[in-house]
């Protein structure tokens, strides 16, 4: 029986175990410590000396955004549909309602101009959106150019959900800079890994100060507990932290492989009939998180991406379809939603190939091989 092959596990470089080693040393296992602060700062320096709050997820990081920029009860924000739920669960815990808006298809994320025409009507019936939340879905970078220039003119600030972009850029501005905040996530199927974390980046220390004010636990100055407002326990700790510094050390060659996984699979694949892959835009750069296809059936000869996800599942070979849009997902069927069946079709149509920065190129040709056997 052979090993199973997943779509994105985590590869550790070796360093990790030295700033591991370091915080056991020293017994100082959580939470915070030297090694949360070099971690911020590390992360800091990817993102134009941006301050960073290191935390314990990003799904944590998005909601300290919403609360940050005042998201309340009863108020409208926009949301990608086509991305994971955890881009749109946070909405939900301030009480406030997501507004989905659908995506284009030369990024596979948010369209601009369903954007605007969703933002105008929000301001038209008097329910100015409290925040956009835009996604670089498998670390393709959005087009920020046009989505921070629309959300400038009618004066709602962005939410940049760079979970899984850590690496990618758009004209070499680093994406999570974008945004008025940014989130990372450090999930143990991302590009890098504390096992489980996430960051915020953030306009300026203030925030960042006040991001990990309320993530541990809202504590006034005062010898005793005291409260003033309600907090969370959303800090990472210095374990945690301590493998971030390690992986952080190696993000650049991780981002490196990923985009050779690509290639390879791009080279290897593009000649079957009905498959596609996703191209950069100008001036674009993706850290190729997972790498995409679609299958078109109509021109496929009967091969649809299930047919190819059993196929390699026999094989032991994990592949997974694209994200179910959330306009699409029974949790929010009542959600208000702007849909023109791009991120649907993709749903329909798309599968992701084990992307892993540690698979090998044997790996990689036993899923090419058992892919191709579909078109035979
Ligand atoms: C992984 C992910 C998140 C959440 O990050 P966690 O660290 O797992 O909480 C949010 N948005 C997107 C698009 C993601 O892929």
């Amino acid at each position: 029986m052979q090993n199973k092959m997943w779509l994105s596990s985590p590869h550790m470089c070796g360093r990790e175990e030295g700033y591991v080693k370091d915080a056991f040393d020293t017994n100082w296992i959580a939470p915070l410590g030297p090694h949360v602060n070099g971690f911020e700062q590390g992360l800091s320096a990817r993102m134009l000396e941006h301050p960073v709050a290191a935390l314990s997820s990003g799904t944590a990081a998005l909601h300290l955004a919403l609360i940050l920029l005042g998201v309340e009860r009863d108020d409208v924000v926009i949301c990608q549909s086509f991305t994971f739920s955890a881009s749109a669960n946070p909405i939900v815990y301030q009480g406030a309602v997501p507004y989905f808006v659908d995506s284009e298809a030369d990024t596979w994320n948010m369209d601009p101009d369903l954007l605007e025409e969703a933002i105008s009507r929000l301001v038209t019936v008097g329910k100015r959106p409290k925040a956009v939340v835009v996604v670089h879905l498998y670390g393709m970078p959005a087009k920020m150019d046009r989505i921070t220039e629309i959300c400038e003119r009618y004066q709602v600030p962005v939410v940049e959900d760079a979970a899984e972009a850590l690496g990618s850029a758009l004209h070499e501005k680093p994406c999570g800079t974008f945004g008025r905040f940014g989130v990372l996530s450090f999930n143990g199927n991302k590009i890098i890994t504390t096992s489980g974390g996430g960051a915020l980046v953030c306009p300026d220390d203030a925030f960042a100060e006040r991001a990990r004010f309320l993530a541990t636990q809202a504590r006034d100055t005062a010898p005793h507990y005291q409260h003033s407002v309600i907090g969370y326990n959303y800090r990472m700790s210095n374990v945690c932290a301590a493998i971030g510094r390690g992986q952080l050390e190696v993000l650049d060659q991780r981002v490196e492989q990923r985009r050779k996984n690509f290639a390879y699979y791009q080279e290897t694949l593009s000649d079957l009939p009905g498959i596609s892959f996703l191209s950069e835009t100008a001036g674009s750069f993706s850290n190729r998180w997972l790498t995409c296809m679609t299958i078109d059936p109509d021109h496929s000869g009967g091969v649809t991406r299930e047919s190819v996800r059993l196929a390699l599942e026999t094989q032991q070979i994990e592949s997974r379809p694209l994200w179910k849009p959330m306009h699409l997902q029974p949790v929010f069927a009542n959600a208000p939603a702007m849909s023109t069946g791009v991120s649907e079709r993709l749903f329909n149509t798309g599968l992701c190939l084990p992307s892993g920065s540690n698979l090998t190129s044997e790996d990689l040709s036993r899923v090419v091989e058992h892919i191709r056997k579909n078109w035979k």
